[in-house]
């Protein structure tokens, strides 16, 4: 069988040496139009930022090995025009040559990968103005910084790509800017968890311009650039990168008349197989089934593309082979010492799918408290009445990625709330508590399901009845003192149960305190005291979060290194 693959990176590579693993006689056809294969995308940001020093290690797998090791007939620079389907057969551009040529297959494997969304606005094509995708993109922004001496850069659009190249231009000595058209950066959180990635930003010397969308640029006398956004500020840059999000590279099926799906994607069904039984579709141009909502969407992530890939090589083979029960979208992030990571749906997405939800926020320490170097995790899990976990986000320096991907794994299998309080996970104090945090945020969902801990959110207090209110902060006098929730008033935990009396019983009683843990016991001391009681779910340090609403962060200015 000879089978052709359109695109040589993640999607298109991995279906391309499972074909050989799988089949020693197929002949494998693999075309990138681009000069590299098998690169790593993810790497590049750190290319820029010196992290990573030799741009030969951002190439995974080398051309060679495919074609010696893995007997593949790679062929950079060659892109396909277009598809016949009726022949089955190519129109290929060799780039090097300007020749094209026809390719005959008899099974079709398209990657071709989403394309950065590049806006149609005055001065977006200016010299000076980047996008990133590929090694040909990385060292063009390498070398104009240091041709041309740039000091300052925009960064449009908070997603990952903007916040990871933000860090790496801070790291290359750069006065960075994110601007971004809605809310918060890092959509993958909800507001509140990324309010911790904005702050850490302007720690770190960045400024973060939100509800700040890109509205021209244009060329200044000394060389430099403007950029007007639509909150009306204009910043300079030298370097501006467009970090806008991407759309699914589906031009070439379109042409070839198979059938999209949304946002422009390739539809595919649970076997990758296109609307046509030769053509198989993979990676960031197709759409996926999310695990959580069972609705279509576009998940453009490295591991579902290469296990993607690896799946329809087998079909091609002759297997019926799927992913399991749909994409969940699980992703980490690394903004200076922070790590932000997520997995399943966010409250915001529940909500615009109609998805019923409840949730609960813990904020523990990475390991053991009394051994060295512990650090706060802020988590907060989603949860449905049955206990089955929708989603989950977490955001802290230490030990946030293995918490995430404990719960990924726990929603594949399909777990429960349940399922984290019973989780056996490895202890000793450098690594975490006999009780982790991923048995904590269990605990607490258990906790709320059966009704151990009536719980209210942050979002709630301002629409709370003080006539029908008590509302009490029970953490130390000193910690009240320095912050509490506005119109909560001191009464430390352990003087509770001698000082009842003083609480009216008509009134439901709200506690709270810095995290939630001494407000969970308070709450049970009063609710078998025959109170009405509600706990604040993750305490006063949700409440901050929850609270803040800023549009601008403005870059700390930062002592120059020695
Ligand atoms: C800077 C950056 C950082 C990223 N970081 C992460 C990360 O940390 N974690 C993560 O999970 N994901 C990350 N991603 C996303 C990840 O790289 C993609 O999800 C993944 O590469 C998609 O694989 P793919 O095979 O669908 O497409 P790609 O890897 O983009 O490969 C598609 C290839 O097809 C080629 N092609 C397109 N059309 C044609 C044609 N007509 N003929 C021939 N060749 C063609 C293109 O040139 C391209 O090389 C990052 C992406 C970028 C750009």
């Amino acid at each position: 069988m000879k089978i052709c693959i359109v695109g040589g990176v993640a999607g298109g590579a991995s279906a391309a040496t499972r074909l050989r693993r799988l089949d020693e006689g197929a002949k494998i056809v693999l075309l990138e139009k681009g000069k590299f294969i098998s690169y790593a995308n993810c790497g590049l940001p750190y290319y820029v930022g010196g992290v990573i020093e030799n741009r030969d290690e951002l190439l995974v797998t080398e051309l060679e090995l495919l074609r010696e090791r893995f007997q593949i007939d790679v062929r950079t620079q060659n892109k396909v025009l277009s598809i016949d389907r009726n022949k089955k057969r190519l129109t290929v551009r060799n780039r090097e040559t300007g020749d094209l040529y026809e390719e005959s297959y008899d099974k079709l494997i398209l990657s071709p990968g989403a394309a950065p969304r590049r806006p149609d606005l005055t001065g977006a094509d200016l010299p000076g103005v980047f996008t990133l995708r590929g090694v040909p993109d990385t060292l063009a922004i390498d070398s104009y910084i240091r041709d041309n001496g740039v000091t300052e850069a925009l960064v449009v659009g908070g997603g990952f790509i903007g916040i990871e190249m933000a860090e790496n231009l801070k790291r290359r000595g750069l006065a960075v800017t994110v601007a971004e058209f809605a809310d918060q950066a890092a959509a993958s959180l909800d507001r509140e968890m990324a309010n911790l990635i904005h702050r850490h930003l302007a720690e770190h010397g960045v400024s973060v311009r939100l509800k700040a969308g890109l509205a021209a640029i244009s060329r200044d006398a000394d060389g430099g650039m403007t950029a007007v956004l639509t909150d009306g500020n204009r910043v300079s840059a030298g370097l501006i990168l467009l970090s806008m999000g991407v759309k699914p590279e589906s031009g070439l099926a379109e042409a070839a008349g198979l059938e999209l799906d949304v946002g422009g994607s390739i539809a595919v069904n649970e076997y990758y197989e296109t609307s046509d039984p030769d053509i198989y579709a993979v990676g960031d141009a197709v759409s996926v089934r999310s695990l959580v909502s069972h609705e279509k969407c576009l998940i453009p992530l490295a591991g579902p593309a290469n296990r993607q890939g690896r799946i329809a090589a087998e079909n091609v083979l002759g297997a019926k082979k799927t992913i399991g029960a749909g994409v969940q979208g699980s992703s980490v992030l690394k903004v200076f010492d922070l790590t932000a990571a997520s997995t399943g749906l966010n409250e915001k997405q529940l909500k615009a799918a109609g998805i019923p939800y409840r949730k609960t926020y813990v904020h523990p320490m990475s390991h053991a408290s009394y051994y060295p170097g512990a650090s706060q995790i802020s988590m907060k899990l989603l949860f449905d009445g049955d206990g089955k976990i929708l989603g989950a986000q977490a955001v802290g320096q230490e030990g946030v990625d293995k918490r995430i991907d404990v719960i990924a794994a726990v929603m594949r299998l399909s777990g429960t709330v349940y399922d984290l309080e019973e989780m056996e996970l490895c202890y000793a104090p450098p690594y975490s508590s006999a009780k982790d945090p991923v048995n904590m945020l269990g605990f607490t969902a258990a906790n709320i399901l059966k009704g151990d801990m009536p719980v209210f959110y942050a979002e709630e207090i301002a629409g709370l009845n003080p006539e029908e209110s008590v509302f009490l902060d029970v953490s130390t006098p000193q910690e009240a003192r320095a912050n509490t929730v506005p119109g909560f008033v001191n009464l430390p935990l352990d003087e509770l149960r001698g000082r009842l009396s003083e609480l009216d019983r008509k009134k439901t009683v709200y506690v709270t305190c810095r995290v939630g843990l001494r407000g969970y016991i308070a709450a049970r001391i009063l609710l078998q005291n025959g109170f009405s009681v509600r706990n604040l779910s993750g305490g006063y340090r949700t409440y901050s979060l929850m609270s803040e609403d800023k549009t601008v962060y403005e870059g700390k200015t930062l002592p120059l290194s020695p």
